[in-house]
């Protein structure tokens, strides 16, 4: 069944900072188009809009509210990385591929871009002011220079370059760096008006979205499918299946739930600094990582910062995790002393076993784009293009994205206890600084 979570919003600073909600009805009869899209973030919009840009009539189906997901949540961070570096890429799997991904990745950064001049918009607050990843110690920052000096030489990225432990001091007002990688690419959005103008321009489109539409049941019916909601069936050529680390809300989505890892990312955000001793923290308006494997990261967005981490989160937010990121960006920066922690909210990011994202096509008519292993802003805004293309019949060339199959986690039933050992495992090598 559907998550009892209410399609009221997420307290999150996003929804505190957006502009109007683009409202959408909910399906109430029955219905025929060319594609059925289950999931109304990113992928599902995306695809929508490519879909109708090669004449074909698509619906998106959101059982809770544009953007509830992944995408209405997110950090904001636009990159065009992905879980694995591009120097591990080439290892396991040759330079070639390598540059296959390396440039998706730039396209995609291109694309939000192009996207947002495209649909105006403003409340997006896009700024391309790159990234800066923080070695937590030595040994780390030997990889970063390594990492940078290979993309540099062998995929002729002029766009990286490395600072030291002062630069990244002096720009962070953070303790403790060894140094730092600076990536020009990217920067930092608005992550859910980001959304709410996607799906506003589709509307103003004329493209079919149905909000609290949750697809219950998937079939196959004649040539087609039929996608079962609560108060109306779709009938359609094709299915994409968008829905990431919400893959298991109803028993529509089973056939790529056990592919995905949802891991809980949760992220706090302070009162406006201004007036406070913390006002100059962070001013370039970067989005920072850090190297350590339960990593934190932080930027600013407007006059607060914003802080996050993967670590000790369950099921469900705690009041004692929330405390802990808290006191982890407080030693951070101490500058915060007496700055109040205003917004608190979390969500799943989806994992996959090889910790790509993937896309491809389950059958004859059902095809799925998801698996962003946390980075996904850029790609899924953009990943339509490619699902079209997949739906119309061609075979995009996604580098890994579309060569790998998308494999089923094993024993996918102890997922949860699992995650919580490699988090704490991860969280120990952290702790004793390996
Ligand atoms: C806390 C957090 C921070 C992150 N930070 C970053 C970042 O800074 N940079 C970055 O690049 N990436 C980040 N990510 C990842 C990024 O947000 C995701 O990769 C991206 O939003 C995925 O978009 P999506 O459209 O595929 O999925 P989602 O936005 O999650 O959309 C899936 C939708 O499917 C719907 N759905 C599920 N089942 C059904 C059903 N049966 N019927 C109808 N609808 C259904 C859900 O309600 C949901 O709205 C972050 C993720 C989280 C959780």
């Amino acid at each position: 069944m559907v998550a009892p979570t209410s399609p009221a919003d997420i307290a999150s600073l996003w929804q505190a900072t957006s502009v109007a909600r683009p409202a959408f009805g909910s399906l109430a009869s029955d219905h025929a188009f060319d594609v059925a899209i289950i999931g109304g973030g990113y992928t599902g919009l995306s695809t929508a809009r490519y879909l109708a840009k090669s004449g074909l009539s698509p619906v998106v189906l959101e059982a809770q509210r544009i953007g509830w997901g992944a995408s209405g949540r997110n950090g904001g961070v636009v990159s065009g990385k992905f879980r694995i570096g591009f120097k591990d890429i080439a290892a396991r799997h040759g330079i070639d591929t390598a540059r296959r991904m390396h440039a998706l990745g730039m396209e995609a950064i291109e694309h939000v871009g192009q996207l947002i001049e495209e649909l105006g918009m403003e409340g997006a607050d896009y700024r391309p002011s790159g990234s800066l990843r923080c070695a937590h110690n030595p040994h780390t920052l030997d990889v970063l220079k390594s990492e940078a000096a290979w993309l540099r030489e062998t995929l002729g990225d002029r766009g990286v370059s490395m600072l030291d432990a002062g630069a990244v001091a002096e720009e962070t007002g953070a303790r403790g760096f060894a140094g730092g990688m600076l990536n020009h690419h990217g920067g930092v959005i608005h992550p859910l008006n980001f959304v709410r103008g996607l799906a506003a321009g589709l509307k103003a489109q004329g493209i079919a979205l149905f909000e609290s539409t949750p697809v219950v049941r998937v079939g196959r019916e004649g040539a087609g499918i039929v996608a079962e909601t609560p108060a109306g069936r779709i009938t359609a050529r094709q299915l994409v299946i968008a829905t990431n680390s919400y893959s298991d809300l109803t028993p529509a989505t089973a056939p790529v739930r056990k592919a995905i890892i949802p891991f809980r990312s949760a992220m706090i955000a302070t009162e406006p600094l201004a007036g406070t001793p913390a006002a100059g923290l962070l001013s370039t308006g970067r989005s920072y990582t850090e190297t350590r494997r339960m990593m934190r990261w932080f930027r600013k967005s407007g006059d607060r910062l914003l802080y996050g981490g993967r670590g000790a989160f369950g099921k469900t937010d705690t009041e004692s995790a929330f405390a802990a990121l808290e006191k982890a960006m407080r030693r951070q920066f101490p500058a915060l002393a007496g700055v109040k922690v205003t917004h608190r909210w979390s969500g799943l990011v989806a994992m996959t076993l090889d910790s790509l994202p993937h896309l491809g096509r389950l059958d004859d008519r059902v095809v799925y784009a998801l698996g962003y292993n946390g980075t996904g802003v850029a790609l899924a805004s953009g990943i339509g293009r490619h699902v079209a293309a997949l739906v119309a019949g061609s075979q995009p060339d996604l580098g890994l994205l579309t060569r790998q199959p998308l494999a089923s986690i094993p024993f996918y039933g102890l997922r949860e206890p699992a995650v919580r050992l490699v988090a704490g495992w991860y969280q120990f090598l952290d702790a004793i600084g390996r």
